[in-house]
C-alpha cells in the first residue's frame, strides 16, 4: 500500500510536468504502458501477494489505474482548449474569397436600352402596373366590343372579365397587357412634342412555354410632333436595332396591324443566329420580328386632346426578354426567371 502512496505522489509530480502532447504520450507510457508500465508492474506484483492481501490490494492498484486515466484524459482536454482560443485568428490564412454579383440579364439589357435612347433625348418613364380598362384599352382605339382585344388575354383584379368589360358597368381594373397604356398617361399630361420610352413589367394570360410567359417586360416608345413621319420612325428603329445589336445588323420594315397605329409595321432584322443564311429559329426566312411599330392613330390622339390635323406621330414596343433572348441566344425564356446561377453567372455586367 505505500507502495501505491509513493507512486500517486510520483504521478502527481509528472502530471504537473505534461505542457504538451509529447510529455502527455510519455507519462502514458511510462504510467499506463502495457509492457513495463508503473500499472503493468504493480498488478503483477498484487499477483503475487499473500491470498489476504491480494484483494485489497488489487483494488487499490484498479482504483490508482482509472485515477491516472481520468487525470490524463483530462490533461489532454486543457491542452486541446488551449491550442484554439476562442476568437483567435490566424493571419497567416489565406484571404476568403467573396463572390461579386452583377445585374440580372434583363436588366443589363434594360439598362442598355434606357441609355441609347436617353442619347436621343427621350425622357425615360415607369407606370402603374394596375391599370384601368380605359388606359390600357379604350383610349388605345379598343372599344370594349373591338375585336383586337382577343390578341391579349388579360388578367383583371376583382372581377369577372365579362362584368369588367361591360360599358355599363364600373371601370375595371386590369393587369396592364402592355406599356402602351403609359403613352396615354403621358399625353393626357402633357402637350407636344413627346419623345418618350416607358419600360416595366406586363401580364398576360398565357402559359409558360418557350417563349411564352404570364409575366414579362416590355419598353414602348412614342415620339409626338409636328411633321413626324414614317421616316423618321424608320430611322429610329434603324438606329436602335444597330446599337442593341451590332452596327451592320440589317432592319427591314413590313406592313403590320395594330389598332392604335396606321399604319403599322413590324420591324425585323437579319437573323442573329444564322446571320441571314436561314436556320430553324427563322423558319428558314433569314429575317426575325424584333418589335411591332406604326404611325399614332388619329383616334389616340382625339382620345388625349392633340390636334390629329397638326400633330403625327409614331410609336415602337417590344419585350425586353424578346430583345435579350436575341441578343445573348437565349432559346428559353423560362431561363430568365428561375434563378439558376449556373445561366445567370455567364452574363457581363
Ligand atoms: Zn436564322
Amino acid at each position: 500500500m505505500s507502495d501505491i502512496d509513493r507512486l500517486r505522489q510520483d504521478f502527481c509530480d509528472e502530471l504537473s510536468r505534461i505542457a504538451s502532447d509529447t510529455d502527455l504520450k510519455r507519462a502514458h507510457d511510462r504510467f499506463l504502458g502495457r509492457k513495463g508500465g508503473v500499472i503493468a508492474t504493480l498488478m503483477k506484483t498484487v499477483a503475487t501477494a499473500s491470498p489476504d492481501e491480494r484483494r485489497t490490494l488489487g483494488q487499490s492498484a484498479n482504483a490508482f489505474k482509472t485515477e491516472i486515466e481520468d487525470a490524463l484524459a483530462a490533461r489532454q482536454a486543457e491542452l486541446a482548449a488551449a491550442r484554439a482560443p476562442v476568437g483567435a485568428v490566424d493571419v497567416t490564412l489565406p484571404g476568403r474569397e467573396i463572390p461579386l454579383g452583377h445585374a440580372h440579364p434583363l436588366t443589363i439589357v434594360r439598362g442598355q436600352i434606357e441609355a441609347i435612347f436617353s442619347r436621343m433625348g427621350y425622357e425615360i418613364l415607369e407606370g402603374p402596373e394596375a391599370e384601368d380598362d380605359y388606359h390600357n384599352f379604350q383610349a388605345l382605339n379598343m372599344p370594349p366590343e373591338h375585336p383586337a382585344r382577343d390578341m391579349q388575354d388579360t388578367l383583371y383584379l376583382g372581377r369577372p372579365i365579362v362584368q369588367s368589360i361591360a360599358p355599363s358597368g364600373p371601370p375595371a381594373t386590369l393587369l396592364r397587357t402592355h406599356t402602351s397604356a403609359m403613352q396615354i398617361r403621358y399625353m393626357e399630361a402633357h402637350r407636344p412634342p413627346v419623345r418618350i420610352i416607358a419600360l416595366g413589367k406586363v401580364f398576360r394570360r398565357d402559359n409558360l412555354d418557350l417563349t411564352h410567359t404570364p409575366m414579362f417586360s416590355q419598353f414602348e416608345g412614342l415620339v409626338v410632333g409636328e411633321h413626324v413621319t414614317m421616316a423618321d420612325l424608320k430611322g429610329t428603329v434603324t438606329a436602335f436595332a444597330r446599337e442593341i445589336f451590332s452596327p451592320d445588323t440589317p432592319v427591314q420594315i413590313r406592313p403590320s396591324f395594330f389598332p392604335y397605329t396606321e399604319p403599322s409595321a413590324e420591324v425585323y432584322i437579319g437573323c442573329v443566329f444564322c446571320a441571314g443564311a436561314g436556320c430553324p429559329v427563322c423558319k428558314r426566312t433569314g429575317w426575325l420580328e424584333i418589335m411591332g411599330s406604326g404611325m399614332v392613330h388619329p383616334a389616340v390622339f382625339e382620345a388625349v386632346g392633340y390636334d390629329p390635323e397638326r400633330y403625327t406621330g409614331f410609336a415602337f414596343g417590344t419585350g425586353i426578354e424578346r430583345v435579350a433572348m436575341l441578343k445573348y441566344k437565349v432559346d428559353d425564356i423560362r431561363l430568365f426567371y428561375e434563378n439558376d446561377l449556373r445561366f445567370l453567372e455567364q452574363f457581363p455586367f
